[in-house]
C-alpha cells in the first residue's frame, strides 16, 4: 500500500506542509449559474495566482461512486485508507462532540425513549426532546459511578446522547439494546461473542440499571437504549507514520475529533473565523509545528442547505485568506476538500474532489483556475485522497527515494 512505502521513505526533516480543507467543496453544474459550478462562478483572484504557479488533480475519497462522511473523507486526506481504518459508529458520536478517546475506551450512542407503565418502547426516540432537555438528562446520569471504570455521559442533540466507558478488559462485542421497534422492551445486555465480553456486558447492565432509575420517573423520556458499541483502538499518528509534527486548527469538535484521532495538536483560533484560523496556523509553525491542517466548514453547510449563492461567497471568502496563508511562511501549500456537496443534491456525494498543490518542484503551467474541470485535467491526474499525503511529502522534500 502507498501510504506504508510513503511512511517507510518519509524523512524526519524537509519543508513545511500546509492543508488547508473547503469542506465539500466539489460540485457539479448550477442550472442557475448556467451551468457553471461554484468554484466556476467564484471570483477568485488568490487561488488563480496560486493555481497557475502550482499544480492541480483531483482526489477520490475513497473510491468511484463511494460518498464519503466527513471523517472518512479527512482521514483519506490525512493520508490513511479509509476503508482499513474504520471508526466505529459509538466512536465517531464522541469525536463528533469532540471527546477525546483513548485506546481501550469503549463508546456507545444513547437514545432517549419514551417506555410505557408496562416497560415496552412507546417512542425510540422520546418525541425527539428538546437538545436543553438532552443536556438536564446527561447532567443527571453523569454522576453514575461503577468500580474499576471510569463512565463518561455526552451530549449530542436533542434524544442523543454518548456514553464511554474507560477500563481495562472491555470489549465492543455486544449486541445493542434497542430493538428497533416500538411496542417491545429494551433487549437485555448481552455478548455478541462467546468469549471476551464478560466485563463489559457486566458494566454496560450496570450503568443501564442505574440510568434506568433516574430516568424512571421523567417524561416523555423514562428509559434509554444503547447502540453501536465500538473499542477505539489507537490510530497510528502522523507522527509516527510520517515523522510530522502535525497541528490542527479547526472550529467544529468533529474535526478536531479526527484530527486528534491522528495525533494533531490543536491550536485554538481567536476569533472563531477565517482570520483566527490563520493567526492560529502562524501561532503552530512559530511553535515548530511542520504540518497544519486548516478546515474551513461553510462550503459544506451551503452546499448541504442547497445554496448556491452562499456557496460562492464562502468561496471567495477563502479566497481572500489566501494572502494571509501565504504570509504564514509554509515551504508546500495544498488546498483541496474532504468530498463534494452538489448543491443541486443537498448532500455529500461521490464526485473526485479538486486538488491544488503549490510549492516544491512541479509541473506548473498547466492550470489557470482552481475548477472541477482544470483539477480533473490537471498536472497531478486523478489519485486516491489517502495518497495525497506522499505527494505533500514529497513537494516538501519529506520523501527519500525507493530503491538504488
Ligand atoms: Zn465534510
Amino acid at each position: 500500500m502507498s501510504s506504508n512505502l510513503a511512511s517507510r521513505l518519509s524523512l524526519d526533516h524537509g519543508g513545511k506542509i500546509l492543508l488547508a480543507v473547503m469542506d465539500g467543496v466539489g460540485d457539479i453544474p448550477i442550472p442557475e449559474f448556467d451551468g457553471l459550478t461554484p468554484l466556476e462562478k467564484a471570483v477568485t483572484p488568490n487561488l488563480d495566482k496560486l493555481t497557475a504557479t502550482g499544480v492541480l488533480g483531483q482526489h477520490l475519497p475513497v473510491g468511484r461512486g463511494i460518498t464519503p462522511g466527513s471523517g472518512p473523507g479527512h482521514l483519506s486526506i490525512f493520508g490513511y485508507d479509509p476503508v482499513e481504518y474504520l471508526v466505529g459508529r459509538g466512536a465517531l458520536a464522541a469525536l463528533g462532540i469532540g471527546f477525546e478517546l483513548k485506546h481501550g475506551d469503549l463508546a456507545a450512542r444513547i437514545n432517549f425513549c419514551t417506555l410505557g407503565d408496562n416497560g415496552v418502547i412507546l417512542d425510540r426516540r422520546a418525541g425527539r426532546i428538546s437538545t436543553e432537555l438532552c443536556n438536564e438528562l446527561v447532567a443527571e446520569l453523569k454522576p453514575i459511578a461503577i468500580p474499576g471504570v471510569e463512565i463518561f455521559v455526552e451530549p449530542v442533540k436533542e434524544h442523543r446522547a454518548c456514553v464511554i466507558f474507560r477500563g481495562p478488559g472491555l470489549s465492543e462485542s455486544i449486541h445493542d439494546t434497542d430493538p428497533g421497534l416500538v411496542g417491545e422492551k429494551p433487549l437485555p445486555v448481552t455478548a455478541s461473542s462467546s468469549s471476551g465480553s464478560e466485563r463489559a456486558v457486566h458494566v454496560v447492565s450496570e450503568f443501564i440499571s442505574k440510568a434506568s432509575e433516574i430516568l424512571k420517573d421523567k417524561t416523555p423520556a423514562n428509559g434509554l437504549l444503547l447502540r453501536g458499541f465500538a473499542l477505539h483502538e489507537d490510530f497510528p499518528t502522523l507522527t509516527g507514520l510520517y515523522k510530522l509534527k502535525p497541528a490542527a486548527v479547526a472550529l467544529y469538535p468533529m474535526y478536531r475529533g479526527v484530527a486528534s484521532l491522528v495525533g494533531m495538536e490543536q491550536f485554538q483560533s481567536n476569533p472563531a473565523d477565517l482570520s483566527g484560523e490563520i493567526q492560529a496556523a502562524d501561532d503552530a509553525l512559530n511553535a515548530g509545528r511542520d504540518f497544519v491542517f486548516l478546515h474551513h466548514k461553510y462550503t459544506d453547510s451551503s452546499g448541504e442547505d442547497g445554496d448556491h449563492e452562499r456557496k460562492v461567497a464562502e468561496i471567495e471568502k477563502f479566497d481572500r485568506a489566501v494572502p494571509g496563508l501565504l504570509q504564514c511562511g509554509f515551504d508546500v501549500i495544498c488546498i483541496t476538500g474532504d468530498h463534494s456537496t452538489p448543491c443541486p443534491m443537498k448532500l455529500h456525494s461521490w464526485h473526485p474532489v479538486p486538488v491544488l498543490i503549490h510549492g516544491g518542484p512541479q509541473r506548473t503551467g498547466w492550470s489557470s483556475r482552481f475548477t472541477e474541470k482544470e483539477a480533473a485535467a490537471g498536472a497531478l491526474g486523478t489519485f486516491h485522497g489517502h495518497e495525497l499525503m506522499s505527494l505533500l511529502l514529497a513537494a516538501a522534500g519529506r520523501l527519500a527515494k525507493f530503491g538504488a
